[in-house]
């Protein structure tokens, strides 16, 4: 039976780019050696890195000036790399859920720290708006897809201080102003690589502008200007996103990814909205993730949680529950998702719907 990967990440990657990565673990470039053994610093390597930087720099765009680094740590360790070089008195976060708190946590240790906006009083259904954002801030953080709470904000906002975003789980999904932030960061295990690697684009005229020691590995500067060599770095994660970034280049780019997106979450949504069983947990429209689609049962049917997953996991949906904070269920839709698994979908929840 045909499996359907709606995970939230790690999650679906485009076979290619699954195949490639795993001949390259095999044989890599035909050199006779795994890509697994091979050192960062050999001629055959620094290729990878440097046509996989000049890639995220091509495919959103990246204006002269901004550096992309691969590191480890996932975004939970950016959650406080960025505050150790950008906060020099007081930081700014809007809430938006789970990974913007942690992030603001983070912040914390490392100097004063508001929450500017926040859509805690709502379960995170929506992305706050019509905010005034402190002129005093060193940066506002904004986590532009809400992985759990499936909120996403669409467009790149205007602010009077620097901008720094979480884009985790919509990079690459649509284009970005980059121009806009100072930095934009995230785990790569969604729409750019598997797990174990961390994307960042940072201003580099930006940097510099806190007086603390910031720790070796912490400072950005290290790693800029080492070209994101100054400790060995996730070869095998950074391949596979190369051929990823590859794919989207053939594919388009971002503006073929974030067309397939829309189409993608019109006809979920679409059927989330008509199903008389179903509904969408998102409030505000607008504000709803084409990245994570999140519905639950109405609550006439709420007993048929775990029937309906049982009935959804035997026609080959893969890792649709819901976030514990949220329940019900997730379609999380990533680029390499096809059409055809979103259809698949869609007629699963109606065939269900018959049954009832
Ligand atoms: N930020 C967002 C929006 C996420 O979705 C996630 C993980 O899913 C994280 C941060 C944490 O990423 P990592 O697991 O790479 O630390």
């Amino acid at each position: 039976m045909k499996k359907y990967n709606f995970g939230a990440g790690p999650c679906v990657l485009p076979r290619e780019v699954i195949e490639k990565t795993a001949n390259a673990i095999l044989d890599f470039n035909g050199i006779g050696l795994s890509l697994a053994e091979i050192s960062h610093r050999s001629k055959d390597f620094k290729p990878v890195m440097e046509e996989a930087q000049q890639l995220v720099k091509e495919v959103l765009d990246v204006p002269e000036g901004y550096s992309v680094l691969f590191l480890g740590g996932g975004a939970s360790l950016q959650f406080c790399q960025i505050p150790a070089n950008f906060l020099v008195k007081k930081a700014g976060y809007v809430n938006t859920g789970a990974w913007a708190k942690k992030a603001m946590k983070e912040a914390k240790h490392f100097g004063e720290t508001i929450e500017v906006a926040s859509s805690a009083d709502d379960n995170y259904t929506y992305i706050p708006k019509g905010y005034e954002v402190p002129s005093d801030l060193d940066y506002l953080h904004v986590t532009t897809n809400n992985t759990i709470y499936g909120t996403e904000l669409h467009k790149d906002i205007d602010v009077p201080v620097r901008l720094i975003g979480d884009m985790s789980s919509d990079i690459f999904s649509r284009p970005v102003d980059v121009s806009k932030y100072d930095c934009i960061y995230g785990g790569a295990q969604k729409n750019l690589s598997m797990a174990g690697v961390t994307f960042v684009i940072v201003k580099d005229d930006a940097l510099g502008n806190v007086e603390r020691e910031i720790p070796t590995m912490l400072d950005y500067r290290t790693h800029t200007k080492k070209g994101s060599m100054f400790n060995t770095p996730p070869v095998v994660p950074i391949y596979t996103a190369l051929e990823n970034l590859r794919w989207m280049k053939a594919q388009g780019g971002v503006k073929t990814m974030e067309k397939r997106a829309k189409e993608r979450a019109d006809l979920l949504y679409g059927e989330i909205d008509r199903n008389k069983l179903f509904r969408g947990t998102v409030k505000c429209e607008e504000d709803r993730s084409y990245m994570n689609i999140c519905f639950v049962l109405n609550d006439e049917y709420a007993d048929l949680q775990d029937d309906f997953f049982k009935f959804a996991t035997e026609r080959g949906m893969v890792g649709i529950k819901g976030h514990r904070d949220v329940g019900g269920f997730r379609a999380s839709c990533y680029n390499a998702m096809t059409i055809e698994g979103v259809k698949a979908l869609v007629s699963c929840m109606q065939d269900y719907e018959k049954k009832h």
